[in-house]
């Protein structure tokens, strides 16, 4: 059993580097406890009073970087805003690493536990992680079958997709946290309001951006989703002019004249985003009285609706991912999360590796790099490779050599040069999730479904043309955002 003892060394037992917090940050009151006793009241509700060491261990290392560094109110405000949604019925998503965190699964921000893959007995307190198959790169709760408790015979409860924090924090755990969280679009509005009047002590800005035009001037725009909580009584004056907000503006906000790439090491951001997904998965809850959270995750039919690429489902995706799903072999939904990785990252075309290895074997994600290489015994530069790969900036002549060294193959080698951005795991791994609940309502409640897809067709284009409005302001997209 974990010793909790241990837990009022906060800050002091592991050294963390101190990076810099921005200037104006919101904090509230004792808000390393609250953030702390939150997550250790959450573990304790899924494993009991002795939660695993294991788990712990993680917990602590996070919480420890996270409140050292002054960023506990930074992630109760982002688990305040996240519940909100959830009360009202919207589902939530993360973008970017966030979901790579113990903390912010803990605390409920995300819906995906990254530990690596394990089964735990919740009456006999047996835990045991997933040993790794052959080559895998990781474990994932989403391949694993039921298993029985080897103690009391008793179906076991698994999770875990097998995140490092690392990918999230930095391999000093001094990378800033930034929240990219993704709201349903019909409730946006409604959190931004929320915002406002929770923290109407406050000042809360919009963070505005300066777009370069085609002739070499600048134009002002706004950020998609970012937004300041900065504590009330600071001189904004002496940072930045504040402008007003345009009509079709739905924030409502003062938006900072300076480019928020200028302000992020001054005030700490929110990105307050949207997913037009996640007001399906509201409606169709709504509409059905079927919860998609207790669905399962292990299941042939849904498979078989990703499968046969020509139905109505199938509409929703770019055709690359009807061409990639009918030229690999597709087992489970983690097949569908590096399918979005080698469609949504860049670098990933022509995809030659594909004609000669499995998807597990080939580069998807940031993940897949680190953890590779770690399986291969780097382990000091895993790091530093997988940002230099994920980034496009390819591989030095020294990663080279010491990639060479541990036996990895050339074809590896070749292809960690051609990437030019990949994603994360747990961003793919969320977005996987939510196409997988949506296919499930598609093959169950084919009417409803069918009956609301017209009203999101629409809303998505007009998403993607608000977005490119918001980020470049060009006569042309707004022209085409009227005639939808
Ligand atoms: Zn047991």
């Amino acid at each position: 059993m974990f010793d909790f003892d241990k837990i009022d060394d906060d800050g002091t037992e592991l050294p963390f580097l101190n990076y810099d917090t921005p200037k104006y940050i919101f904090e509230l009151p004792d808000a390393n406890e609250i953030l702390r006793d939150k997550c250790i009241d959450r573990a304790r509700e899924l494993f009991g009073n002795d939660v695993p060491v294991q788990i712990m261990d993680r917990l602590l290392r996070e919480l420890q970087a996270i409140t050292v560094n002054g960023y506990a109110s930074y992630y109760l405000i982002a688990a305040d805003i996240v519940k909100y949604s959830l009360d009202k019925g919207y589902p939530v998503s993360n973008r970017g690493t966030l979901s790579s965190s113990l903390v912010t699964y803990l605390c409920g921000i995300s819906q995906i536990n990254p530990m690596p893959a394990y089964y735990y007995c919740l009456y006999c307190h047996h835990f045991e992680f997933v040993n790794k198959k052959d080559d895998d790169v990781r474990t994932c709760v989403y391949e694993l079958h039921d298993k029985k408790c080897p103690d009391c015979n008793r179906i076991m409860e698994k999770d875990g997709i097998d995140v490092l924090s690392e990918i999230n924090m930095g391999v000093n755990y001094d990378k800033e946290p930034t929240f990219n969280i993704n709201f349903a679009p019909q409730i946006r509005s409604q959190i931004v309001d929320y915002i406002k009047i929770k923290y109407s002590k406050e000042q809360i800005l919009r963070a505005g951006t300066e777009v370069e035009q085609s002739d070499g001037t600048y134009k002002r725009g706004v950020h998609p989703g970012g937004i300041y909580i900065v504590p009330g009584g600071t001189d904004i004056s002496s940072v930045t002019t504040l402008r007003k907000w345009e009509a079709e503006d739905d924030f409502k906000l003062w938006i900072t004249d300076d480019d928020y790439r200028e302000l992020d090491d001054i005030f700490k951001r929110y990105n307050i985003l949207t997913q037009v997904e996640l007001d399906e998965l509201h409606d169709l809850r709504k509409v059905t009285g079927f919860n998609f959270e207790v669905l399962p995750t292990v299941d042939n039919e849904i498979l078989e609706v990703f499968l046969d690429t020509s139905n109505n489902f199938m509409k929703r995706f770019p055709k690359k991912v009807k061409e990639l799903i009918d030229s690999v072999e597709l087992t489970s939904i983690t097949d569908l999360a590096r399918i979005d990785g080698l469609l949504y990252g860049s670098g990933n075309w022509p995809c030659t590796e594909i004609k000669e290895h499995t998807l597990k074997e080939i580069i998807t994600c940031r993940d897949d790099v680190m953890q590779y290489l770690l399986n291969k015994g780097i382990i000091h530069y895993a790091y530093r490779i997988m940002r230099s790969v994920s980034f496009g900036k390819g591989l030095t002549d020294e990663m080279v050599d010491l990639m060479k060294s541990a036996d990895i193959p050339e074809w590896y080698i070749d292809s960690c040069n051609r990437k030019r951005y990949l994603y994360p795991w747990s961003q793919l791994m969320e977005y996987a999730l939510t196409n997988w609940r949506l296919a499930y309502y598609y093959l169950h409640y084919p009417e409803e479904y069918n009956a609301l897809q017209e009203g999101y067709e629409e809303r998505r284009h007009r998403r993607e043309l608000l977005h490119k409005m918001l980020t470049s302001n060009t006569e042309k997209v707004i022209d085409e955002l009227r005639r939808v």
